[in-house]
């Protein structure tokens, strides 16, 4: 394939990447979003491997073949809950790829800069493993907090904020020392101390954030393999991947932002880290707050008959009943009986942005029934039935009322203010913040015990009966 060709090709799969981010942005659209995404990324890869550069297609080939079955195993085989570890992984993959390539770019001796060009060259080099080494070790890190093999607590080391500033100066020390080292060793040595100290500023950054800033965290770390793949385009002088890799980069800023306004989160407090620390006062360790009222499956489908306005609020537990099926089945019967039933979505619910909306279209659900946080809350006050499905954090009214809350500032959504709200989970435990729900003890709250998917399939045999 021509060098031209290969340039029309990487502007046709650009733009079809720019249209498949605009369909993602929007439930309906989204189905098509993927398929530009899809068509863009192989003619990516067909323009790449045909193109000039490429002398001997078997290493490619075989690699391909190995990294598209490892990645096809995994997607088979991960559940829809470890989704959002596997993106944490996937985000770790590209700054380990971003780092390997820097290296490897450094040691190629078969290209040659003088003057700006190599001052050039070497910041590239630079800023892409650096990047590259932050991305990689704090997405490990996010990914065994997602898993649950770490803890979701904060670690706040004292000084935190020094030891930072102190990696940062380090590292500008390092890069001047790199960009004016003439033989090979001293580069090395320079770049090899830098790499080391963003992998500990990685694992640093992360391990300091506590569990309610994880969505803040896994958006950011989304944008940070954008720029990784930008920076990787620039080293290896490949348009596509600066562009793309630039428009990952942005969006993924663009969601962090979006996360830290639906969490009432500065950006740069979320960075510094620690909230969510479980050092308030509504912590899950100090205990009940008073008596909870459980209900039955069929006292459930009683409320739900004699109502008239009804609002359903997903969280995390439906995603791991895998009950959003039932769920939908039931929200089919009502609406045949003419009961106005709506989904109330959380920004942050579940354990990856836009994770109750993907269950939702996966339910077939239909999009105009699906409503986001900021235009829902007011109709609470005229709701008869809400009924909270395995969500714990997103429905906490500490968040509102407790300024000592781990939670406080955080937007939740008002179901107490329904005439009678019912929450759905297994038993009392708090959910990812570690935060007591006073919700549960409330007057007009229901508790119904049991796995969603069991109690809606319970609830759903009652409302055919009745
Ligand atoms: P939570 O984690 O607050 O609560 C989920 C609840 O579901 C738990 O209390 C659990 O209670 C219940 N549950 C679990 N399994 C089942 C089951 N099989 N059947 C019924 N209930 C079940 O989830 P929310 O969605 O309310 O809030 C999301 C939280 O995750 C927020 O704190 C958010 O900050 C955080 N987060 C969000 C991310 C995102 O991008 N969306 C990323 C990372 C973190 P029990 O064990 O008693 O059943």
């Amino acid at each position: 394939m021509s060098e031209g060709l290969v340039t029309v090709s990487y502007i046709a799969a650009t733009v079809l990447f720019i249209l498949s981010l605009g369909g993602l942005s929007n439930p309906e659209t989204s189905r098509r979003g993927n398929y530009y995404g899809i068509a863009a990324m192989t003619i990516a890869i067909l323009a790449t491997v045909l193109g000039p550069k490429v002398t001997s297609l078997w290493p490619i080939l075989i690699t391909m073949a190995l990294g598209g079955g490892i990645g096809w195993y995994a997607a088979h085989r991960v559940q829809m809950t470890e989704m959002p570890e596997l993106v944490a992984l996937m985000h770790s993959l590209v700054g380990l790829a971003a780092v390997l390539i820097g290296y490897a770019t450094f040691f190629d001796t078969s290209v040659h800069f003088e003057g700006v060009e190599k001052t050039i060259h070497e910041v590239e080099i630079y800023i892409g493993i650096l990047i590259g080494a932050v991305t990689f070790s704090g997405s490990v890190v996010a990914f065994g907090k997602l898993s649950g093999k770490i803890g979701g607590k904060p670690l706040l080391l004292p000084g935190r904020h020094y030891l930072n500033l102190v990696a940062l100066l380090a590292v500008i020390f390092f890069g001047n020392l790199f960009l004016n080292a003439d033989s090979g060793w001293g580069g090395t040595l320079c770049l090899l101390i830098m790499t080391g100290i963003s992998l500990v500023f990685g694992i640093h950054m992360v391990m300091a954030i506590g569990g309610a800033d994880m969505p803040v965290v896994v958006s950011m770390l989304n944008s940070y393999s954008g720029w990784a793949a930008s920076a990787t385009g620039f080293m290896l002088g490949n348009d596509l991947l600066i562009v793309v890799g630039a428009l990952v980069g942005s969006s993924g800023a663009i969601l962090s932002y979006i996360m830290c306004r639906a969490m009432n989160r500065n950006f740069l407090s979320v960075i510094a880290g620690g909230f969510g620390t479980g050092t308030g006062t509504a912590t899950a360790s100090e205990g009940p707050q008073g008596e909870v009222q459980p209900i039955s499956a069929e006292d459930t489908a009683e409320l739900l008959r004699n109502a008239s306005k009804i609002i359903l609020v997903p969280g995390y537990g439906m995603a791991v009943a895998q009950a959003q099926h039932t769920v939908f089945e039931i929200t089919k019967l009502l609406r045949e009986r003419g009961v106005d039933v709506h989904f109330a979505i959380h920004p942050v619910a579940g354990r990856m942005p836009g994770h109750m909306n993907v269950l939702l279209a996966e339910a077939k659900v239909p999009y105009d029934i699906v409503a986001e946080m900021d235009e829902i809350n007011l109709e609470f006050p005229e709701t008869d039935v809400t009924m909270v499905i395995g969500a714990n954090d997103i429905v906490n009214p500490a968040a509102q009322d407790d300024p000592n809350s781990p939670i406080a500032g955080m937007p939740v959504l008002e179901v107490w203010k329904a005439r009678t709200s019912i929450v759905m989970k297994r038993s009392m435990a708090s959910g990812y913040a570690g935060v007591d729900n006073p919700l549960f003890y409330k007057d007009n709250n229901r508790m119904l015990f049991g796995d969603a998917k069991k109690m809606l399939d319970e609830v759903l045999v009652a409302l055919r009966a009745g």
